[in-house]
């Protein structure tokens, strides 16, 4: 069985991208991205203090836009409009979930598309569905493509199940295995709360993609002999054991089933490090179409 380092991997691709941000900041175009979040949820400011540091250690400028909780939908479509309007800024990604008063959906149809680093703009969404080369897709599941494909792992042709639908990890990753091409040409089939017979349906795969959200719901008897499994879950889950009184685990209960896998990822380190590094990969995009 093996351990699928998404660390090392994704270390390697933020090396591609710091060379990718001098060649682009010698030409001037420093590449530049701007992260908002409203709020104070202690988690999005944790994925937010992860994407300002790594940007700013691959030498992009950096931007962060911490809103208070009662910030105004007008107010942050504001915001929106002046990053849209700055050309120092190439990326903008306001951090999920905002509050309950803010509508999401229209915040995310304010945003340039040509600075949709996160792939979420509805002209992103049918870019990827078209098979478009220049969509900006999502960067979970660009990553779990991208651990497949540093993995030497062929997915043409391979019977694929994803489970879970979300627009942010479940549907574009079905949609980037069953386009044409590299990391591509899968048979996909798509799995949720209202499969029938779930366990046999995971068990038809060659790879496993688990995106649900439940700690640990994947169970051996899901995966076949052999089979590779892709880890999206990120559960804090109560440890009394440990120091902190919580430990993260997966969507996987990976004791039990990485032995029956040839490659498996783990959480932490698995999917999670990939989608910070797809980002960035994500902004360097954006800074080379926009000074093209
Ligand atoms: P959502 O809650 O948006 O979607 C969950 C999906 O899983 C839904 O389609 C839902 O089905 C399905 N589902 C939930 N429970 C079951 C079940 N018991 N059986 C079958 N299907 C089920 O979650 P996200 O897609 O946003 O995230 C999924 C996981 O990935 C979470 O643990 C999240 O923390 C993690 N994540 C990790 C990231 C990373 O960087 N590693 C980034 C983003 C997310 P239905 O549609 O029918 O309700």
């Amino acid at each position: 069985m093996t351990l699928i380092d998404g660390k090392a991997i994704a270390q390697r691709i933020n090396e591609q991208t710091r060379a990718a941000v001098a060649e682009l900041t010698a030409r001037g175009v420093k590449p530049g991205l701007a992260v908002v979040v409203v709020g104070d949820d202690p988690a999005s400011h944790a994925y937010v203090r992860s994407k300002e540091k790594t940007s700013t250690e691959l030498g992009m400028h950096s931007v962060k836009h911490a809103l208070p909780h009662d910030t105004t939908q007008a107010q942050l479509l504001e915001v929106v409009r002046t990053l849209n309007n700055n050309p120092a800024i190439h990326g903008i990604l306001v951090q999920s979930p905002p509050p309950k008063h803010i509508d999401e959906r229209a915040i995310v149809e304010a945003l340039d598309p040509r600075k949709d680093v996160d792939g979420f703009h509805p002209i992103n969404v049918a870019k990827l569905a078209l098979g478009d080369a220049d969509a900006f897709v999502p960067c979970t599941p660009l990553g779990c493509q991208r651990l497949l494909i540093e993995s030497g792992i062929e997915t043409a042709g391979a019977n694929v199940v994803v489970l879970g639908r979300s627009m942010i990890v479940g549907k574009p990753m079905a949609l980037l295995l069953m386009n044409k091409g590299r990391g591509g040409d899968a048979t996909v089939t798509v799995a949720h709360s209202r499969t029938r017979n779930l366990a046999e349906v995971c068990s038809r795969a060659d790879i496993l993609i688990a995106a649900i959200g439940q700690p640990e719901f994947v169970k051996a008897n899901f995966v076949r002999e052999g089979a590779v499994v892709i880890d999206v879950g990120i559960n804090r889950v109560a440890d009394p054991s440990s120091a902190k009184g919580s430990r993260l685990v997966g969507d996987v209960a990976f004791a039990e089933v990485a032995p029956k896998c040839s490659a498996i990822t783990p959480v932490p380190g698995g999917v999670g490090p990939m989608t910070i590094a797809m980002l960035m990969h994500n902004t360097v995009l954006a800074a080379q179409r926009i000074s093209r």
